[in-house]
């Protein structure tokens, strides 16, 4: 096992890192931005390293400033969390080539391929995975893509190569609409992700998003952990997550399970990698991989009892999954709740402020992963997360019962947060049945979907 371990990020994601470091012997290293001296991250750790101003792309994306970091603290491993560095390949390549540095994550050829859609949907597909019907390459023009909506039929997405959560994704409802969605989609790809490649597919329009957790090692082993739905989304990002699906039955969740399998064995994968899938009408379609640790891992390790990051760290390492895929059991459910200041009755706008008051909910059932206390601020910096709560339950009835009482018992004063929108979905008849699909929020709400 490594000796010393940086963890490349902030917040909630850069402790849960490190606890499971310390779990396993590691000594951590903190990297923080003027904006976050007294972070819960930075107490967290055992050493702790400024790596610049406040602004993202002068501190926690500075590769160059968090590998001499890196070198100068003795660490043998960098973990990057999620966001960031996570799936910057250029960044995972830097730190393989670094003498006496391990990248915690896949390798950086593996992610290369797969964070380019297009690629990701060719692997996929010669994987024999089904795909979201659509291009296997960037298009070149409007014309092309009003072909490509004759063939599939309206709506179609363009979407950027290197888009995610929604951004760089425009929807195109009829032939008229595609010279100005081109357009946008290719400046957004660009300003987020420096890419301006664009590919269509097919637009769902009542899908849910499932996603599999896979876990690869050097060894050849690659086991999955079961499906999570985030179908609650809000404009494409999602709000609540959870796991089992309640919209699968058994032979859907076997052979998605499968299908994540076969795709990330034939893309050289290892590590922690998630499979995302669209679902309608029992059919599923594979729609991308993201080659970093989740947000919502934490409901996959609740049911399978498996930890996760422990895992992604031991297989850096060089250990062999310890466990066979019959081994993997999924018992009981479990929610995740993004506890966001932001204020859910104008239009979910962050609220930075102070902390005047933070009591989270106790007791059984309940997971917290945070690195806040009561007093301190959530800037505007980064993004709007106070803290991830995470209920368990015996069945998700059960789960859905408690998750009542602990968002009933989360006292946040000082800004505005999402718990009482949670509390809401807690009362509305389609999240409870489990029947909502990625629209159902925003047509809900009421806002352009
Ligand atoms: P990410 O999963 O990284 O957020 P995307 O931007 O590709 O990446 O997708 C975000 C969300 O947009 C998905 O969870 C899904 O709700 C929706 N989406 C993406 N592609 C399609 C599609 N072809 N049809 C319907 N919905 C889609």
């Amino acid at each position: 096992m490594f000796d010393k371990v940086l963890v490349a990020n902030r917040g909630e994601i850069a402790v849960r890192v490190m606890a499971a470091c310390e779990e396993l012997g590691c000594e951590t290293v903190a990297v923080y931005s003027d904006a976050d001296r007294d972070g819960g991250h930075v107490e967290y750790a055992d050493e702790a390293y400024n790596v610049g101003p406040s602004p993202a792309s002068e501190s926690y994306l500075d590769q160059e400033e968090i590998i001499d970091v890196a070198e100068r603290a003795g660490a043998d491993a960098i973990h990057p969390g999620y966001g960031f560095l996570a799936e910057n390949a250029d960044f995972a390549r830097r730190v393989e080539e670094t003498p006496d540095l391990t990248w915690v994550g896949p390798p950086s050829d593996a992610m290369e391929t797969l964070g380019e859609k297009t690629k990701a949907r060719t692997v996929m597909q010669e994987a024999g995975v089904p795909v979201v019907p659509g291009t296997t390459d960037p298009v070149d023009d409007a014309d092309e893509v009003r072909a490509l909506g004759e063939e599939f039929g309206y709506p179609i997405a363009i979407k950027a190569e290197g888009g995610g959560g929604g951004r760089g994704m425009k929807i195109v409802r009829s032939e008229a609409e595609v010279d100005d969605a081109l357009e946008s989609a290719r400046r957004e790809g660009e300003a987020y992700f420096g890419n301006d490649s664009v590919y269509v597919e097919k637009y769902l329009e009542a899908p849910k998003h499932i996603e599999v957790q896979v876990l690869a090692d050097r060894h050849g082993n690659v086991r999955h952990l079961g499906e999570r739905d985030c179908s609650l989304q809000r404009r494409h990002q999602k709000v609540i997550e959870e796991a089992p699906s309640p919209a699968l039955d058994d032979d859907l969740r076997g052979d998605i399970g499968e299908a994540a399998r076969q795709g990330v064995r034939e893309a050289g994968y290892t590590n922690a990698g998630t499979v995302e899938f669209l679902v309608e009408d029992g059919e599923f379609y594979f729609m991308e991989v993201n080659t970093r640790i989740q947000v919502e891992h934490t409901v996959s390790e609740e049911v399978t009892g498996i930890d996760i990051v422990r895992w992604q760290l031991r297989v850096a390492a060089g250990d062999e999954l310890a466990f066979a895929q019959d081994d993997v059991a999924i018992d009981g459910h479990a929610i995740e709740y993004r506890i966001n200041a932001e204020n859910p009755a104008a239009d979910f706008a962050p609220t930075p402020g102070q902390l005047t008051t933070y009591r989270p909910p106790t007791s059984i059932g309940i997971r917290l992963d945070h690195a806040v206390a009561q007093g301190d601020e959530i800037g505007g910096d980064y993004d709007s997360m106070i803290g991830k709560l995470i209920v368990s339950g015996d069945d998700r009835d059960h789960c859905l019962e408690r998750s009542k009482r602990a968002l009933e018992h989360f006292v946040v004063e000082g800004v505005h947060t999402t718990i009482p929108f949670h509390r809401l979905m807690l009362d509305d008849e389609t999240f409870v049945a489990g029947d909502h699909t990625t629209k159902y929020l925003d047509r809900e709400l009421d806002a352009d979907a």
